[in-house]
């Protein structure tokens, strides 16, 4: 099918081509048996990144796609209509690599960036702790500084591709308050770091999420991304970027659900007649197709806001709260349209609303959002 979007210029059209033909070759086939069986799609993340799809806004220099948020983000898009797990994990890559990217000295920019970038590893971003979710300022796990770097204890939670990625963005507190955490970048290897067994969760089955335990583990002086203090700035200055991944996330989901009520819906009869032909029920698809393009308009403006080097924070946070609010509604909706046959396993639109609802929830659930809103209206 033609690629039927919005696109700033011809190679943005051929890269949503080459995505939805990696997308429909390589995740469409295997997505429901490793949901099911909640296994790992080894080997998946490495064609991702051959492909050239995992470090898409990130620059050419540096071993990136050098391409513009808006199309980045449409690229996740097309993954998520197959795969949110996998889109969901390249989103947190590509937000692991920011602090490095935004925050770090040239020096630790060449050593690790291309690696970072061209997908020859993964990463992971570890904000929260079993105690400070929402209140990311609150966390306790503690760096303390020692001759050449620091001795990390403690334990974080909820780390996406927790135990398999690579490289993991550790947020720790260094001294007192929001300005006594710092950020750094510390390897899977780093001796005294562990991982807790993956959870078991709601959704998102393929990729894990886990705990992480530092037990005195040492972390080098050049490890740490930007000044002392500065760690809570890094942390939300990346999750503007990122809430606009996980915006474009929901949506690809939303969308997948809408294209199967519809096919369904075209299919199944009822009174005589298909089902969309009921004025009722072809309604109930006509509101899910517009809460689908304006949940894309919203995550599209604010991309393009960032693009332009404007302040798109707000703008982010809107985007993530209606495209995520969206998913839930329409994914809900389009079990709704299938009937029984919706709230079975057999169909996808069971899986896409189970994994709606976590779009509500990570990188600021969606009463966080709220609030950085209406601190913006506030001035
Ligand atoms: C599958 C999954 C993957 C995740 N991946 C990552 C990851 O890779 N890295 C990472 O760092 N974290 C990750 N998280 C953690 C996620 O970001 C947090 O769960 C989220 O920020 C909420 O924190 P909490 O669970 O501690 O909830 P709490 O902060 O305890 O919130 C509980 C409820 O209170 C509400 N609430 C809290 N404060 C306020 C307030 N001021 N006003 C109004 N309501 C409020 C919340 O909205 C929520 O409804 C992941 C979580 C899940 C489930």
């Amino acid at each position: 099918m033609a690629v039927d979007r919005l696109l700033p210029t011809d190679e943005a059209r051929d890269l949503i081509q080459l995505t939805r033909d990696v997308a429909d070759k390589v995740l469409a086939p295997i997505v429901d048996d490793h949901e099911k069986a909640e296994t790992y799609p080894e080997g998946v993340f490495a064609t991702l990144g051959e492909a050239g799809l995992l470090s898409l806004p990130y620059p050419e220099e540096w071993g990136g796609g050098g391409q513009p948020y808006e199309v980045y983000l449409q690229v996740l898009e097309e993954i998520a209509a197959r795969w949110a797990a996998v889109a969901v994990a390249v989103s947190v890559h590509s937000l692991s690599c920011h602090p490095l990217m935004a925050f770090g000295t040239e020096e630790q920019q060449r050593r690790w960036l291309p690696e970072m970038l061209g997908g020859a590893t993964i990463g992971a971003y570890s904000l929260s702790e079993p105690q400070a979710g929402s209140d990311a300022g609150a966390l306790a796990c503690k760096a303390t500084a020692v001759d050449g770097g620091y001795r990390v204890s403690g334990s974080k939670a909820w780390i996406t591709h927790g135990g398999i990625a690579d490289f993991y963005n550790l947020f720790a507190r260094t001294g007192e308050g929001s300005k006594g955490i710092s950020c750094f970048l510390v390897p899977r290897d780093t001796a005294g770091l562990s991982f807790g067994k993956p959870e078991e969760k709601m959704g998102l089955h393929a990729v894990p999420t886990t705990s992480a335990h530092y037990d005195d583990a040492f972390v080098p002086d050049e490890r740490r991304i930007g000044a002392e203090g500065q760690g809570l700035q890094i942390a939300f200055s990346a999750l503007d970027s990122g809430r606009l991944g996980i915006a474009a996330v929901a949506v690809g989901l939303a969308q997948a659900a809408l294209d199967a009520a519809v096919a369904y819906a075209q299919e199944r009869t009822a009174f005589g007649r298909k089902i969309i032909d009921h004025q009722g029920l072809g309604f109930l698809l006509a509101d899910m197709a517009a809460a689908v393009d304006s949940a894309r308009a919203t995550y599209l403006d604010a991309a393009r806001r960032r693009d332009a080097g404007l302040p798109y924070s707000r703008n982010a946070s809107v985007a993530k709260l209606v495209a995520t609010d969206a998913a839930m509604k329409v994914t809900t909706d389009a079990v709704q349209v299938l009937g029984g046959y919706g709230y079975t396993r057999d169909f996808r639109v069971e899986r896409y609303m189970r994994e709606a609802k976590i779009t509500q929830i990570f990188e600021g659930t969606n009463q966080i959002q709220r609030l950085v809103i209406s601190r913006h209206l506030a001035g």
